[in-house]
């Protein structure tokens, strides 16, 4: 691996964390912080550091990737390494990490997502955010996903962030994404595009939509794009905004202006130019993927009523059903988080490392942070907050002595050799700093941030270049 410093002292405590997403670099950076002498070495699986930051932030957000400065800093600590292209729970086991590290924080994200579970859900033209998502952002395992975008209809199943993002993707004019780190196969595709109408379903009410301000306005003010909304859907809601939280507050009220107002003439002129268009759907659950010619050409819905009010009403179904034709469905129900290693307790139910404050339940020495802690929910600030409390929860079973870091481990000395050994070549993050290289070069040719690196092949090339 070739990354360890002369200064190391061997009789450090020694801590390994699992994933170079914001929990992974948050826990490091507090652990760092705390204490002067504890050592931490980071594993990821891909040759390149910062999950989501990198492979999920949507490309037209580049303010919110800001916080790569502050992990470039904590990856350039004198006593944090990072080594990627670490595939943990195959390249090197739990157990082994075990007995090469005093203790291991697990902050390896969702890699996963949550399935519709529905027939039809496996058809041509149906994605999940996730892969769709990949694709645009360069996650190699999602380059050959070219999804079919010849239909003038696409339907968003699920109504958070995520899904915001992914229509205002496929909505944008291409002007307003080439100057930035989408991938140039998935910008070539989107202004081949002719996907035209997009319509966001939830399977609640208005009041109980997932979505932030900040993202239902940039659908509002997307250029050449009008919304298209129903206006039964909202019946009720302005009565009921008065008990409701100021955040949600704002977010409903912009709604329904959106959905019910007649807008001033040059808002009424810029929508009836616009040759795109966007909605909510509300009380509908995905019921069936229609198909034709072996793909999916329509989605069946089942139109529910809410039981309860506020955050935790229920959708109950009413027996009746809705045929939406379309030929892209994309399922944005979140993420999911998978088990990496049999070893490690795992909550298949709610799908993450059963824990309390960080501390994974009946395993000395295992901590978590970050989704795979708390569940697919939460943005980077929400997920650095729960990182330094798992690092926290750390540093004071040091301190009491709950976890014992007074006999010597050989830290990542010994996880190189089982390495070596087994042909994993790990990609350090001066190798990052290369490919980094690259790809702004490459990207300044465009007028991009960077054209990032498609393959984990030239990945590797380039970082052992
Ligand atoms: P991740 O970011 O997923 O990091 C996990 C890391 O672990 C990855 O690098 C992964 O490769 C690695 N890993 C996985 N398995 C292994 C293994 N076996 N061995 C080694 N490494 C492994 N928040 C905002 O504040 N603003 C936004 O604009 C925003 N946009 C988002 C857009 C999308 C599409 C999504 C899904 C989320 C977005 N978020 C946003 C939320 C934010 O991304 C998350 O809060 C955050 O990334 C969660 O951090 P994490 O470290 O737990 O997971
Ligand atoms: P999310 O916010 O939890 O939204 C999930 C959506 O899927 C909800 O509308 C939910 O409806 C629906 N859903 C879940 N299970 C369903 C089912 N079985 N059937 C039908 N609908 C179902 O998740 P997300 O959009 O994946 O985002 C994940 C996190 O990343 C969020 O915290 C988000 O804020 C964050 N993020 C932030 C940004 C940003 O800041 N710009 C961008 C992207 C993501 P119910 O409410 O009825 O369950």
């Amino acid at each position: 691996i070739g990354c360890g410093r002369a200064s190391f002292s061997s009789s450090n405590p020694k801590i390994c964390v699992v994933g170079s997403g914001p929990a992974g670099f948050y826990t490091a950076q507090h652990l760092l912080k705390a204490r002067q002498d504890v050592e931490v070495d980071i594993y990821e699986r891909l040759p390149v550091p910062f999950g989501l930051v990198r492979f999920g932030v949507a490309p037209d957000h580049p303010e919110v990737k800001n916080v790569i400065n502050t992990f470039t800093q904590t990856a350039s600590h004198a006593r944090c390494n990072f080594y990627g292209n670490v595939n943990v729970g195959k390249d090197v086991s739990i157990d082994e990490l075990r007995r090469a590290y005093h203790a291991i924080v697990l902050s390896y994200g969702a890699e996963g997502n949550r399935s519709m579970g529905v027939p039809g859900e496996n058809l041509p033209g149906v994605y999940s955010a996730k892969d769709f998502v990949g694709w645009y952002n360069g996650l190699p395992s999602c380059r050959e996903l070219t999804p079919d975008l010849s239909c003038d209809t696409a339907v968003i199943l699920g109504q958070g962030n995520v899904a915001l993002d992914v229509a205002r993707i496929l909505l944008a004019p291409t002007k307003m994404l080439k100057s930035t780190d989408i991938t140039q196969p998935a910008l070539d595709a989107l202004a081949q595009s002719r996907v035209r109408r997009v319509l966001i379903v939830g399977r609640r009410g208005p009041l109980q939509i997932a979505c932030t301000i900040k993202e239902l306005r940039e659908m509002v003010n997307l250029p050449d794009c009008r919304p298209e909304m129903v206006a039964a859907d909202f019946e009720g809601v302005s009565e009921a905004l008065k008990d409701v939280p100021r955040p949600r507050k704002r977010l409903t009220e912009l709604m329904l202006k959106t959905a019910l107002e007649t807008p001033g003439e040059k808002e009424q002129e810029r929508r009836s130019k616009a040759s795109r268009s966007w909605g909510f759907r509300f009380f509908r659950s995905p019921v069936e993927v229609l198909a034709s010619g072996g793909r999916a050409a329509g989605i069946r819905l089942a139109v529910n009523r809410l039981e309860g009010s506020g955050d935790g009403a229920q959708a109950v179904l009413t027996g009746e059903v809705e045929d939406v034709p379309c030929g892209l469905v994309i399922s944005s129900i979140g993420y999911r988080s998978l088990p990496i290693d049999e070893s490690v307790p795992f909550d298949s139910r709610r799908a993450v490392i059963p824990n309390s404050m960080g501390r994974v339940q009946q395993a000395a020495g295992l901590y978590c942070s970050g989704w795979v802690k708390t569940g697919p929910t939460g943005v980077i600030a929400t997920t650095m907050n729960n990182s330094f409390d798992t690092a926290r929860s750390l540093l004071e079973d040091m301190d009491s002595g709950a976890l014992d870091v007074s006999s010597t481990r050989p830290g990542s000395q010994s996880i190189s050799a089982l390495l070596a050994e087994r042909g994993v070549k790990a990609v350090t993050f001066s190798g990052w700093e290369k490919i980094d290289d690259v790809e702004t070069r490459r990207g300044e040719v465009s007028g991009k941030p960077r054209e990032k690196l498609l393959t984990v092949q030239e990945m590797l090339q380039v970082a052992r270049s």
